[in-house]
């Protein structure tokens, strides 16, 4: 991931590095190498200008034309941007609900249901939580039979029920169903759709609503970059969801998404999938992704 971003931004500092003195003009021509190359990673054009001034005043301020180094200090500038821009500090879910609700939402394909898997499956093994799994697809009987695969791989149970076609009732149900079982985490899984359309955003409103989750994140699928970011937004603006998790980022070579998202619905990235597997999710650290895009 971010294999082209990381191989131009390495270029483009080239010129400045082993450099004892440079000119504003090297500054310059370096910035605007960087901010060519994050427009190549798929990241907006006004975001990426925006990116490359910040660096800019930071570098004049902080000396680079008259630093010993400047070639280092310029990447650690950048750096600091790109874990800034990425979403600065860390922040977990929250889990101070007796139990926890947290609902997902996304787009159909997104990764959703294999995301709720990982997160069930993080929370029991990381976090020693008692997880429920809750499968509120009324459309597709087939979702409602994955989540059952993936609960059983992990030794989770998963609250559906076929009968039921309000998504508020099966939720309300599987909270209760946690209270009286032991359950301290409620983990529901909605439907999603191919495409932004009302009826979608409308029913996750309700359960939104209804249940009042302590955390609500928005599932994104990396790989499909600006459109990533404009689905971020639409969710954001029906939700005013806490954190996004971006799947497939094994597959997206780009990173546009990871590095457009927070700007836009200023909210933090909070998890990222990395596979097919339950395994392959990780806690999302800002600072850890720049360190590894600047190599
Ligand atoms: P949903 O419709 O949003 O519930 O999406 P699914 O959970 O069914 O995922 C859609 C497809 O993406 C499935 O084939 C998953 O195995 C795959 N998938 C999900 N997360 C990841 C990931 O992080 N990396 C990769 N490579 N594939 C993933």
């Amino acid at each position: 991931m971010f294999d082209n971003l990381s191989d131009k931004l390495d270029k483009a500092m080239h010129v400045l590095k082993g450099h004892g003195s440079i000119t504003e003009v090297n500054v310059a021509d370096t910035l605007k190498e960087i901010r060519r190359a994050l427009v190549d990673a798929d990241v907006n054009f006004k975001i990426a200008k925006e990116f490359t001034k910040k660096a800019k005043d930071k570098a004049i301020g902080q000396g680079v034309l008259t630093s010993l180094k400047p070639g280092q200090l310029l990447t650690k500038i950048v750096r600091d941007e790109l874990a800034e821009l990425m979403g600065g500090e860390v922040t977990g879910v929250n889990l101070s609900g007796n139990p926890s609700v947290i609902l997902m939402s996304g787009l159909q394909g997104s990764g959703k249901t294999t995301f709720s898997g990982k997160l069930a499956n993080f929370l029991k093994t990381k976090k020693s939580k008692k997880p429920l799994l809750v499968a509120c697809d009324i459309y597709r009987p087939a979702a409602i039979d994955q989540l059952h695969v993936v609960g059983e791989s992990i030794g989770v149970e998963v609250y559906s029920n076929r009968d039921e076609k309000d998504p508020v009732k099966i939720s309300q149900a599987a909270i209760a169903h946690a209270k009286q079982n032991g359950f301290n985490v409620v983990i529901i899984d909605t439907a999603g759709r191919l495409a932004v359309d009302e009826q979608m955003m409308n029913e996750i409103a309700q359960v939104h609503a209804a249940v009042q989750p302590q955390e609500t994140l928005f599932v994104v699928d990396s790989m499909t970059g600006q459109d990533a970011v404009n689905t971020a937004k639409a969710f954001n603006d029906r939700l005013n969801f806490d954190g996004v998790v971006l799947t497939k980022l094994d597959g997206d070579t780009r990173g546009g998404a990871a590095l457009s998202i927070k700007s836009v619905v200023d909210k933090p990235i909070k998890f990222i999938g990395t596979g097919e597997k339950m395994e392959a999710i990780d806690v999302f650290y800002p600072s850890r992704m720049a360190d590894r895009i600047l190599g």
